[in-house]
């Protein structure tokens, strides 16, 4: 049961903006921008944004060595490029937008780290280099020549360095995008979960916590920016939920020589230095089954395979105590693409930003607003 004040004021916009992710409020900002008149309402279910991007691992990064080439196994090289340039330029553009130091952003380099069943990647290194050309205009990727000063265990047989790629702080990416919101008077509305979509009606159904039935708000346009979680919306979608694991250890008191975002397994697992911490996540692939799934529990079997890797191959002879674990939902398809595209006359969305959200939700959320404007 609305007031009249509620109904007149707090229910009607032009834009709705269903998830209140990077997408989400990247979306929100880039449409209010567009149209500086226009009401905009972003409604999250969460307190905080409660998918992927408060618990990701802060990587600026767009491909290590063998993730591009394991892409170039089922994608032409045109393919190749396009996505690593729309990563890169993803990452440049938030970084003009925010600036370096509100996002907390810093050009330590990435670093993948290469065993012995990743060793013919080595052989493809100026094949890569060559192919990235357009991109970078100098040679992207460089192998270390002495990797004895980062004390990893005799399995890593060489190390692969990345200049162009950098860190952020995730949870200063998320304050500097709600800052913005705020600044451009958008209202976001975190704690309201939309239980339902009506397309036709363009009307959008949020579970009232305080009575028994819905609140109903309308909008001219709708933008749905939910990632995993859009299935439950709006059915038949390719997504497919995969969870991803990530702990952070306690303050380490010895100096850690480990500076830049690191890469291992085919990317699969990333870890990195936090202030006098270490951050390492991933492990997917131990059980894609497992971890296809949208709750948020810690899957034992991948906590036991990180902290083999912590222990075994990157701090060894280090006394760690574990801080923190979390979990985060990401969103995968048959292919690497985020799917940006109208499903109703004014419902338009922009989800399935796979392990890469931090550098192309920006952009995604340009294209979402780009269709959204022709309507
Ligand atoms: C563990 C982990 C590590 C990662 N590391 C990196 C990295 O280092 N670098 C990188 O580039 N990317 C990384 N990613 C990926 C990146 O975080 C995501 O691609 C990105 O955050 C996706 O943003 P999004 O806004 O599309 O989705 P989300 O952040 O999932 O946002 C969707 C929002 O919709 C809300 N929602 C869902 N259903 C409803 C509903 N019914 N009503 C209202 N709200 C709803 C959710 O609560 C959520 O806040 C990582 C992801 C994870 C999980």
């Amino acid at each position: 049961m609305l007031s009249y004040w509620e109904k007149k004021h707090f229910v009607n916009y032009d834009l709705i903006v269903v998830g209140g992710g990077i997408v989400g409020l990247s979306t929100s900002i880039q449409f209010k921008i567009k149209f500086p008149e226009s009401k905009v309402l972003v409604l999250e279910r969460g307190i905080f944004p409660s998918g992927a991007s408060s618990r990701n691992a802060g990587f600026a990064c767009f491909g290590s060595l063998t993730e591009i080439l394991d892409d170039l196994n089922y994608m032409s090289e045109t393919e190749v490029l396009q996505l690593v340039e729309k990563r890169y330029r993803g990452l440049l553009s938030i970084r003009e937008f925010f600036g370096d130091e509100r996002l907390g952003y810093l050009p330590t380099g990435g670093l993948e780290l290469l065993t012995e069943k990743e060793m013919y990647a080595l052989q493809s290194l100026d094949k890569i280099n060559h192919l990235l050309d357009p991109i970078f205009n100098e040679p992207v990727f460089e192998q270390v020549v002495d990797i004895t000063p980062f004390g990893f265990s005799n399995k890593v047989q060489a190390v692969i360095r990345n200049k162009f790629e950098g860190e952020l702080d995730s949870g200063k990416f998320l304050l500097s995008l709600w800052e913005k919101c705020q600044e451009l008077n958008i209202k976001i509305l975190t704690g309201s979960k939309v239980s339902k979509i009506d397309v036709e009606k363009k009307t959008v159904f949020v579970q009232n916590p305080t009575e028994q039935e819905n609140i109903d708000f309308y909008a001219d346009k709708i933008a749905v920016c939910t990632n995993a979680f859009t299935n439950l919306l709006l059915p038949g979608l390719d997504i497919q939920p995969g969870r991803g694991l990530v702990m952070v250890t306690k303050p380490i008191l010895k100096e850690i020589p480990l500076s830049g975002t690191f890469h291992f397994d085919k990317g699969y697992v990333y870890f990195r230095k936090v202030e006098d911490r270490i951050l390492l996540g991933g492990g997917r692939n131990i059980d894609f089954e497992g971890e296809n799934t949208l709750s948020m529990e810690v899957n034992p079997k991948i906590k036991e395979y990180l902290l083999d890797i912590l222990h075994g191959i990157i701090l060894r002879d280090t006394d760690i105590e574990m801080d923190l674990w979390w979990t985060g939902i990401m969103a995968f398809g048959k292919n690497k693409k985020p799917i940006v595209e109208m499903v109703g006359k004014n419902v338009g969305i922009a989800v399935r930003l796979g392990g890469m959200g931090v550098a192309i939700g920006w952009q995604t959320a340009e294209e979402l607003v780009n269709i959204l404007s022709e309507v």
